[in-house]
Order: structure tokens, then sequence, then C-alpha cells
């Protein structure tokens, strides 16, 4: 298979041949038509569910695992680390054990980098706890991730929690030791707190700015200290909603560019149509703009969004340009993974790739494919007319 386009992360407009699994020939040509980007595929590094499907259902089968990832294709998310949230020992183990399965496909496997456990080692608190069911929060134990990771087959890559509760550093040691990437979120830390988090191994702050009270002291808090962390990347819900337009302009250009990931944090509410849902044992609401909230108030209950709206929200809200935001939800996740030779588009690698047109006027990405392995896995039937 021939493409022609222009490459997002590098802007050289190529041929690329796609012969089997991989690359074989990529040559830079003269620009033929600057609509038509290529980049690599999407990777997102907070998924609780997607298309009307729930990781964290309590009945979760590795068929719902597979019709997310399977869905997620059509949107240009080609790999994820499906994210296992706070509930009980047994109810995260289901979780967890579908996933597993579901990789026993090898299509699924291959999108599937590591899984990222959010919770249920987090702050009790209305407010920093977010949407998790406060009688599943707990302390950091030690025996029960390692039950978890078994249950895994040693899949998962990221932890969440919070830095203050008792037992969490030298259990952030513990998971460092496991090369495991240690993420702040759903907390209410003092300096002191992140400090110490950074200096036992923490290298990110899970969508920061949000999972917090909705009122703190102004200055110091607990976004500013993490937002000023050079130690710390940061990952970002650029949703619209979770955080103002003028806040995820601020938050990239502080914490620069090359610490900032996008991650949609989508919850089975992604794709389906306005109204009331059970989202496990709370009510709530999908509003007409795209809002998930738990009902009766403010608190934001996880995204509606997929990863690409992100990614164009990113140019409209931060004035950066569409490569600039491309890397932040590829090139950036990989990095922070280990996995950049995942969306690295050269000759003799694995043909891992999107194809889709832009309307800058619009700032508006219209997927046209997704390839995955030199097998593609999405095609726009209307754009492949065309
Ligand atoms: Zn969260």
């Amino acid at each position: 298979m021939r493409l022609n386009g222009k490459l997002a992360l590098s802007g050289k407009s190529v041929e690329i041949e796609v012969c089997g699994e991989k690359v074989q020939s990529l040559r830079e040509i003269k620009s033929t038509n600057d609509e038509i980007w290529i980049a690599p595929p999407l990777i997102d590094i907070q998924v609780n569910g997607f298309a009307g499907y729930n990781l964290n259902a309590e009945d979760v089968t590795p068929n719902d695992v597979n019709r997310i990832i399977r869905s997620l294709w059509k949107v240009g998310t080609g790999f994820l680390c499906p994210t296992v949230t706070t509930g009980s020992f047994e109810r995260m183990a289901k979780s967890l054990g579908a996933i597993i399965t579901a990789c026993e496909d090898a299509e699924i496997d291959r999108s599937v980098v590591g899984i990222h456990v959010e919770g249920p080692y987090i702050s009790p608190e209305d407010g920093p706890r977010g949407a998790h069911a406060k009688q599943h929060v707990r302390k950091p134990d030690w025996d029960e991730f390692q039950r978890w990771q078994e249950v895994a087959d040693g899949q998962i890559c990221m932890v969440t929690l919070a830095p203050e509760i008792e037992g969490a550093i030298p259990f952030i040691e513990k998971l460092r030791a496991n090369d495991i990437i240690i993420a702040l979120g759903h907390t209410n830390a003092t300096k002191d707190d992140i400090d110490a988090a950074i200096k036992a191994g923490a290298q990110l702050s899970t969508h920061l700015g949000n999972g917090a009270h909705a009122l703190i002291p102004r200055h110091p808090n607990y976004i500013w200290e993490q937002l000023a962390a050079d130690e710390l990347w940061a990952s970002l819900i650029v949703d619209g909603h979770h955080l103002p337009p003028s806040v995820v302009k601020c938050m990239m250009r502080a914490k620069g560019l090359s610490r900032c990931v996008l991650v949609s944090d989508a919850v089975f509410l992604a794709g389906m149509p306005p109204g009331r849902y059970q989202f496990t044992d709370r009510e709530v609401e999908l509003t007409p703009d795209r809002c998930v909230r738990l009902v009766g108030t403010d608190y934001l209950a996880g995204s509606a969004i997929e990863l690409v709206r992100g990614v164009e929200n990113s140019v409209r809200f931060a004035g950066i340009s569409l490569e600039q935001s491309i890397a932040l939800a590829t090139n950036q996740p990989a990095r922070l993974l280990g996995i950049t030779d995942r969306v690295d588009i050269d000759e003799g690698r694995e043909a891992n790739l999107i194809v889709f047109r832009w309307d800058k006027s619009a700032c508006q990405i219209d997927l046209i494919m997704t390839m995955l392995g030199g097998e593609v896995v999405y095609q726009n039937k209307i754009e492949s007319k065309g």
C-alpha cells in the first residue's frame, strides 16, 4: 500500500510504501496535498471506557475490553493504557483479568501498552477524591498491589496515588524499584508531600488541575506546587470542561510542552447520547456539550471526549501548532512509557500510523485511516472513495 502526505511530527511531505507489517520505504517528495497528514496513532494513557463499555463495571467482560479498543481505533487512538479505578480488591482484579484475557487476541494485545491503576490509594476527601467511591479508598498495601500485578501478568505500568496518605512514600519507592511509573493525583498534598514523592520517584501529575477541591487557597496549593516541579510531567484533559482554555494555555507554557501529555480520561459515556446513566454505584449525567458530572454536584466524573478532540482543542486553547499538539498525544506519551519505537514512522519500522485531513480554519481533524502493524484497522469509507 502506498500513502502520500505530510508527516505531522517532522513536517516533511513523503510517500510511504507499506509492505506486510512494516514501512518498506519512505521518501521525501514535493508537497502535493498539504491537507493530508500522516501521524503516529494516538496513545492514550488514561481510558476508563468507551462507546458504552465500562472497564470498571462489576460485570466487565473481555469482550467489553475488545469493543472499547476496536472503537478507539475508529477515532485514531491506536495504543492505550486501559485504566482500572478505585474499587474492592475483587472488582479491580476482575477488570485486570478482563484486560489480560482480551489480550489473548493479538490485535488487542498490540494496542495495550500497559495498564494504569488509578486509586484506590488516594485522598478520601471530597473534591480530591473526585468520583472515586469513598468506601473503597484506602491506604497503600503492597501485598494487595502485588496480587493485582499477578492477575495483570505484570502489565501494570502506571499507578496514580496521593503521596500524603500514610505509607505512600515507601510504597512509591517499591513501585519505582519495579519500573512502574508513579503519578500523583486525587491528592491533597502539601509541598513537603510532593517533594518527598518526587524524591521517591514520582514522575507525573495525573490530570493536573482536576481531582481537586472546588475552592483552594490561591497560594500555596497543590496545583502550583506540582506545576512548578520540573521533575513531574503533567497529563491534561483538554475537553473544554475539565480545564478552561486559559488554564490549558498557562499550564502548557509553565510546564513546557516536553513535559505535557494529553489524556482523554474517557468513561463509557464517550460516544453515547446525552442523559442520565448509572456509573459504577453513582448516578452521572452527560450533558449535550459532552460534560460528565455526578448528579447533584459540580464534580466531574471523567470525560466523554475522544483524544483526537483534545488534540484539536490544544491548538485552539494554547496557541500551539498542529505538529506540537499531535506530539502531545503521540511522541510525548511514548517517551513517558519508553515506547518511542512504536511511533517512529520510518523505513524498516512497524507500520503504525493514522492518516487524516486537517481543516486549519475550523481546527478540525477528519480521520481517514488508522493502521496498526501494517493492517488497516479503520478506514473512513466516504473519504476513501474521494
Ligand atoms: Zn481521575
